[in-house]
């Protein structure tokens, strides 16, 4: 689905609530670019819907998997100081990306017991094994299982065959582990498995009547959400989500970028050479449902993008700090808050702001200067640029500096700007 239909369709009911669940990271490394454009579309996603509607916005952390544990073998750590050390760092970048807080990030391991309880409840109803202290879905009992997702059969065999398994297809709810961090549970110590957390995550935070939009990476349509929906929709009867949105990848080196292929650019390395807004500007400039294939030129253009509108901006800032009112609150145009409803076409928005940029470094009353400047501060900001807002703090020093003709303190305080 795209967001278009899904405005389409949920139209009628904005100012309703949108109950919006987007998959977290596995903290076991630094993410990269490729990892931090779902995030990065959600945000603006998040930002847009939250104009008309009440969103409660929940992005899960996975606090314990295999690559965890195989991480803190590696390294001789404990998988708590894993997992620590890069939640913190995801949530680092998250502040440096000026992504807006979710409405909560739940982590795996706060959950264990919660988990421990839904797997019971899905082996009551018939729907899991327990097989040599592990527990598996059994897609045989869930008919549906798979017929969402446009997949073929023979796409749908889970990877992780072992004798355990009754059918090669059916993964895993609890898997017995004999290393690393173990939790207790009825069936012996081991861990939840993957797909599980975030079927019970959307049932404890969300209820049983699902959410209304579950997004991610298209790489986590299967086998990830096909069995995210086989269990909540075993449980509990209704559809885990209304709506799914999925966010392209990205290629580099002309491949799919991702770790086992080793072409990756991390997204904290991309903002010490690049910066934060280069790296969103980036990851917005293309139909988020698509793959963007990086290059030199991609990064070039954005940033090229990006100083133009920042020059042009602070001319006029500098130019308006001799009207005495002050900037107010603007509001985005209709124009572009329309083009970010219809399918969260960022490329369109991009180019609209361009156009008043070039109506901005023509004008020369200095009023409607100051509206031009509001508009596109506004609307920079519905994408997640956050430029301007300290003018009215130093306005009176620009004026000062202006008056004086003081040029290398105006220019200090330009910098200063954003
Ligand atoms: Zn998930």
């Amino acid at each position: 689905m795209k967001v278009k239909d899904f405005y389409t369709k949920e139209i009628h009911k904005l100012g309703q609530k949108i109950d919006l669940y987007v998959c977290g990271p596995t903290v076991y490394d630094s993410p990269h670019i490729g990892n931090i454009r779902p995030v990065i579309i959600f945000d603006i996603f998040n930002r847009v819907a939250r104009r008309k509607s009440i969103v409660n916005y929940v992005h899960n952390i996975t606090d314990i998997d295999d690559k965890i544990i195989n991480k803190a073998q590696e390294l001789g750590l404990t998988e708590k100081e894993i997992s620590t050390k890069y939640e913190l760092e995801y949530l680092e970048l998250l502040d440096l990306l000026d992504i807006l807080k979710p409405d909560a990030m739940p982590k795996v391991t706060q959950n264990i017991q919660e988990i421990i309880h839904f797997i019971k409840e899905l082996i009551e109803d018939g729907f899991a094994y327990e097989s040599n202290h592990s527990v598996y879905f059994s897609v045989d009992k869930w008919e549906k299982y798979g017929s969402k997702g446009n997949l073929s059969l023979d796409q749908l065999e889970d990877k992780e065959d072992n004798k355990d398994k009754r059918n090669v297809k059916d993964f895993s709810l609890w898997k017995s582990t004999k290393i690393g961090r173990k939790f207790k549970s009825p069936w012996g110590e081991g861990r939840p498995g993957w797909h599980t957390e975030c079927a019970l995550l959307v049932k404890n935070f969300f209820g049983t009547q699902g959410v209304t939009v579950h997004g991610g990476g298209i790489d986590l349509r299967f086998p990830h959400h096909t069995n995210e929906m086989a269990q909540y929709e075993a449980d509990t009867g209704n559809d885990l989500a209304k709506n799914w949105i999925y966010v392209g990848h990205i290629n580099y080196d002309a491949k799919k970028m991702s770790k086992s292929l080793g072409n990756i650019f991390l997204a904290k390395d991309f903002i010490v050479k690049y910066g934060a807004d280069v790296l969103r500007m980036v990851l917005i400039s293309k139909d988020y449902a698509k793959p963007i294939d990086l290059t030199d030129l991609i990064i070039k253009n954005a940033k090229t993008s990006l100083d133009k509108i920042k020059n042009s901006l602070k001319k006029a800032l500098v130019s308006i700090a001799t009207i005495e009112k002050d900037i107010v609150e603007y509001e985005p145009s209709k124009e572009f808050v329309d083009y970010l409803e219809n399918n969260l076409d960022t490329s369109s928005a991009i180019t609209f702001i361009f156009a008043l940029v070039k109506q901005l470094n023509l004008e020369n009353d200095l009023k409607r200067k100051e509206d031009l400047v509001g508009v596109i501060i506004a609307n920079l900001k519905l994408l997640g640029f956050d430029y301007g807002t300290n003018f009215n703090l130093i306005r009176s020093e620009i004026k000062k500096a202006k008056e004086e003709h003081n040029f290398k303190e105006l220019d200090k305080l330009k910098e200063e700007l954003f």
